[in-house]
């Protein structure tokens, strides 16, 4: 064998190498399966978990959420919601869903909190659970098996694939490089959207002083298993110090209902009933009697900036967004633009859905 030659076969074989030690860089897995996997893996949460529906509570979540998703790189669908635990944590879901636990609503003023929004936030825009995921796949089942798996359309939300996916973004932990991460561009996010990113060091330090809280189903959350060392809160300092940031000019408390809040409002008061007070009287009204209708046929309606379409169960979900979106909601809407946000679906008695959206 020639000198060149055998050149030739260690360069090739160092380019094997490579690409089977560092899985995570071949993005696997499409942003649309992302979005079907997080769904499911919301849906996992939620059956863990009760969502808390405190309007005021959410209302708080939304606004401090709000500048930051006005800086976010990616544009998904962003919720987040409220679970109602007493510990000190929060949790990222592929896709772009952020959960805060009620012990943290409770523990952290705004300024903390906007660090843990921000932080799980960077989770998502990072791809960090589905890069742990699409390593795992690569482990444990290899290539072939894994890109059998992703294609041919069959990740969708409530198939057993997805199931199974769900279940292993559930079981995975983020490497303190991601936590790292998280930290550094949460930091970043902070004062790009305006606001005091000396809040992260605030954040952090409540978040040592509790840290015996742990949700142990969910490695991937906030508090997850790795402690939090004091280098943690020093890179923090450092960073923070070192970041000039244009503070909000709007005082929070002054700053209007947005989309987000006026859909939270709507979509709580729809799950909730007429139990739940809600500062906004008009929209709530307006909640209630969608709620008390059920219309025996499939409906559109406009009203308040809202698009509400009630439509029997047995639809398939290709001929509710074939339908809703390609033919009904262009005749009502006419010239008009809108943008979907954050669609809330509810279901109904007697068999039937509602789907509810924000027009702007
Ligand atoms: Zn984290």
């Amino acid at each position: 064998m020639t000198t060149s030659c055998r050149v030739a076969l260690v360069a090739l074989a160092a380019t094997w190498l490579i690409l089977l030690s560092t899985p995570a860089q071949a993005a696997l897995i499409s942003e649309n399966q992302e979005v079907a996997i997080g769904k499911q893996t919301a849906a996992e949460v939620e059956k863990e978990y009760r969502v808390d529906t405190d309007l005021t509570r959410n209302e708080r979540l939304n606004r401090v959420a709000e500048p930051l998703l006005k800086v976010a790189e990616r544009k998904l669908a962003w919720r987040f919601r409220i679970l109602d635990d007493p510990q000190i944590n929060a949790l990222a879901v592929p896709g772009g869903f952020i959960y805060a636990t009620r012990g943290l609503m409770e523990q952290m003023p705004d300024r903390e909190l906007a660090f843990v929004l921000a932080h799980e936030i960077q989770h998502v825009e990072k791809r960090h659970a589905i890069r742990q995921l699409e390593a795992s796949l690569y482990r444990q089942v290899g290539l072939a098996a894994a890109l059998q798996l992703l294609t041919g359309g069959r990740i969708s939300q409530g198939t057993a694939n997805t199931i199974a996916l769900a279940n292993m973004v559930v079981a995975n932990r983020y490497t303190q490089d991601m936590e790292r991460e998280a930290d550094s561009d949460g930091i970043r996010m902070m004062a790009r959207a305006g606001l005091d990113p000396r809040g992260a060091v605030d954040a952090l330090r409540t978040l040592q002083r509790n840290n015996k809280s742990s949700m142990p189903k969910f490695l991937n959350s906030l508090v997850g298993t790795h402690p939090l060392n004091q280098d943690r809160i020093r890179h923090a300092e450092e960073l923070a110090g070192s970041l000039a940031f244009n503070a909000a000019p709007v005082p929070d408390a002054q700053l209007p209902a947005t989309d987000s809040v006026r859909e939270a409002r709507v979509m709580l008061a729809l799950e909730s009933g007429p139990s739940s007070l809600n500062p906004d009287p008009d929209l709530m009204r307006l909640a209630l009697d969608l709620q008390a209708t059920s219309p025996s046929e499939s409906r559109l309606e406009q009203t308040q900036g809202l698009v509400v379409w009630t439509f029997p169960e047995n639809l398939t979900e290709s001929q509710i967004n074939h339908g809703l979106m390609a033919q009904e909601m262009p005749r009502v809407l006419g010239s008009r633009t809108f943008r979907r946000y954050g669609v809330s679906m509810v279901q109904l008695p007697e068999g039937r859905r509602r789907v509810v959206l924000v027009v702007r």
